[in-house]
């Protein structure tokens, strides 16, 4: 997010449309919408962070309600664990515009992701079912800090193993969606096609408009 840009924080309800980047990891980070004009943070308590978490399916249900409950009953520690997860948030996003530059990322920026993704390991437990080793999270794993964790583990293992060149930026206005673009071509410009596309379109139709008229 540029620094100078009011952030507003707003309550949202998650819907399937919001879901765009193509690995909850990136998804997690569009939770901040508009950066590049007029920022709203759709996570206004740690609750919406549960709610978001359902929605992609970032963890089971048995553990969500566990981790609901013990909001109910520990708001002060589960508020601070939403602070924790938006400054990662925010490091991560710094990290994939990095990424998309060709810049490398700080120091910070690596302990950080390194910090978060060791507990996200720490949070699995290795099984053998039918014929192979499977990663699975471990049923006492309910901590506020988990989906944090999570988002660590995958970006680590999904996200940042993929070629580079497919990781993207939203070129709509007041958006700036991260995502994966696993098109064929390797020309996806924005996260989706009916809301920014045809948005940067319109607004270059009426530039070339104004430009006639002069
Ligand atoms: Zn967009």
């Amino acid at each position: 997010m540029k620094s100078n840009l009011q952030v507003t924080i707003e309550s949202h309800r998650f819907v399937p449309r919001d879901i765009i980047g193509g690995d909850a990891a990136l998804d997690f980070i569009n939770t901040v919408t508009g950066r590049d004009r007029s920022p709203r943070d759709w996570l206004d308590r740690y609750t919406a962070l549960l709610e978001w978490a359902a929605l992609v399916r970032l963890l089971p249900e048995n553990i969500l309600r566990a981790l609901a409950k013990k909001a109910k009953s520990e708001p002060t520690s589960a508020a601070a664990a939403l602070a924790r997860a938006k400054m990662f948030r925010e490091t991560l996003f710094a990290l994939i515009t990095g990424i998309v530059s060709g810049s490398a990322p700080p120091k910070p920026t690596l302990a950080l992701l390194r910090e978060h993704w060791i507990a996200g390991i720490n949070a699995h437990d290795l099984r053998f079912d039918d014929g192979r080793v499977v990663a699975e999270l471990r049923n006492d794993a309910v901590n506020f800090d988990l989906i944090a964790s999570l988002i660590a583990y995958r970006m680590v293992e999904h996200v940042l193993t993929l070629p580079t060149d497919r990781l993207r930026i939203c070129h709509g206005p007041n958006c700036s969606w991260v995502f994966i673009d696993s098109s064929k071509a390797g020309r996806r410009r924005w996260c989706d096609m009916t809301v920014c596309g045809n948005a940067a379109k319109s607004r270059r139709f009426h530039a070339r408009l104004r430009q006639r008229r002069k």
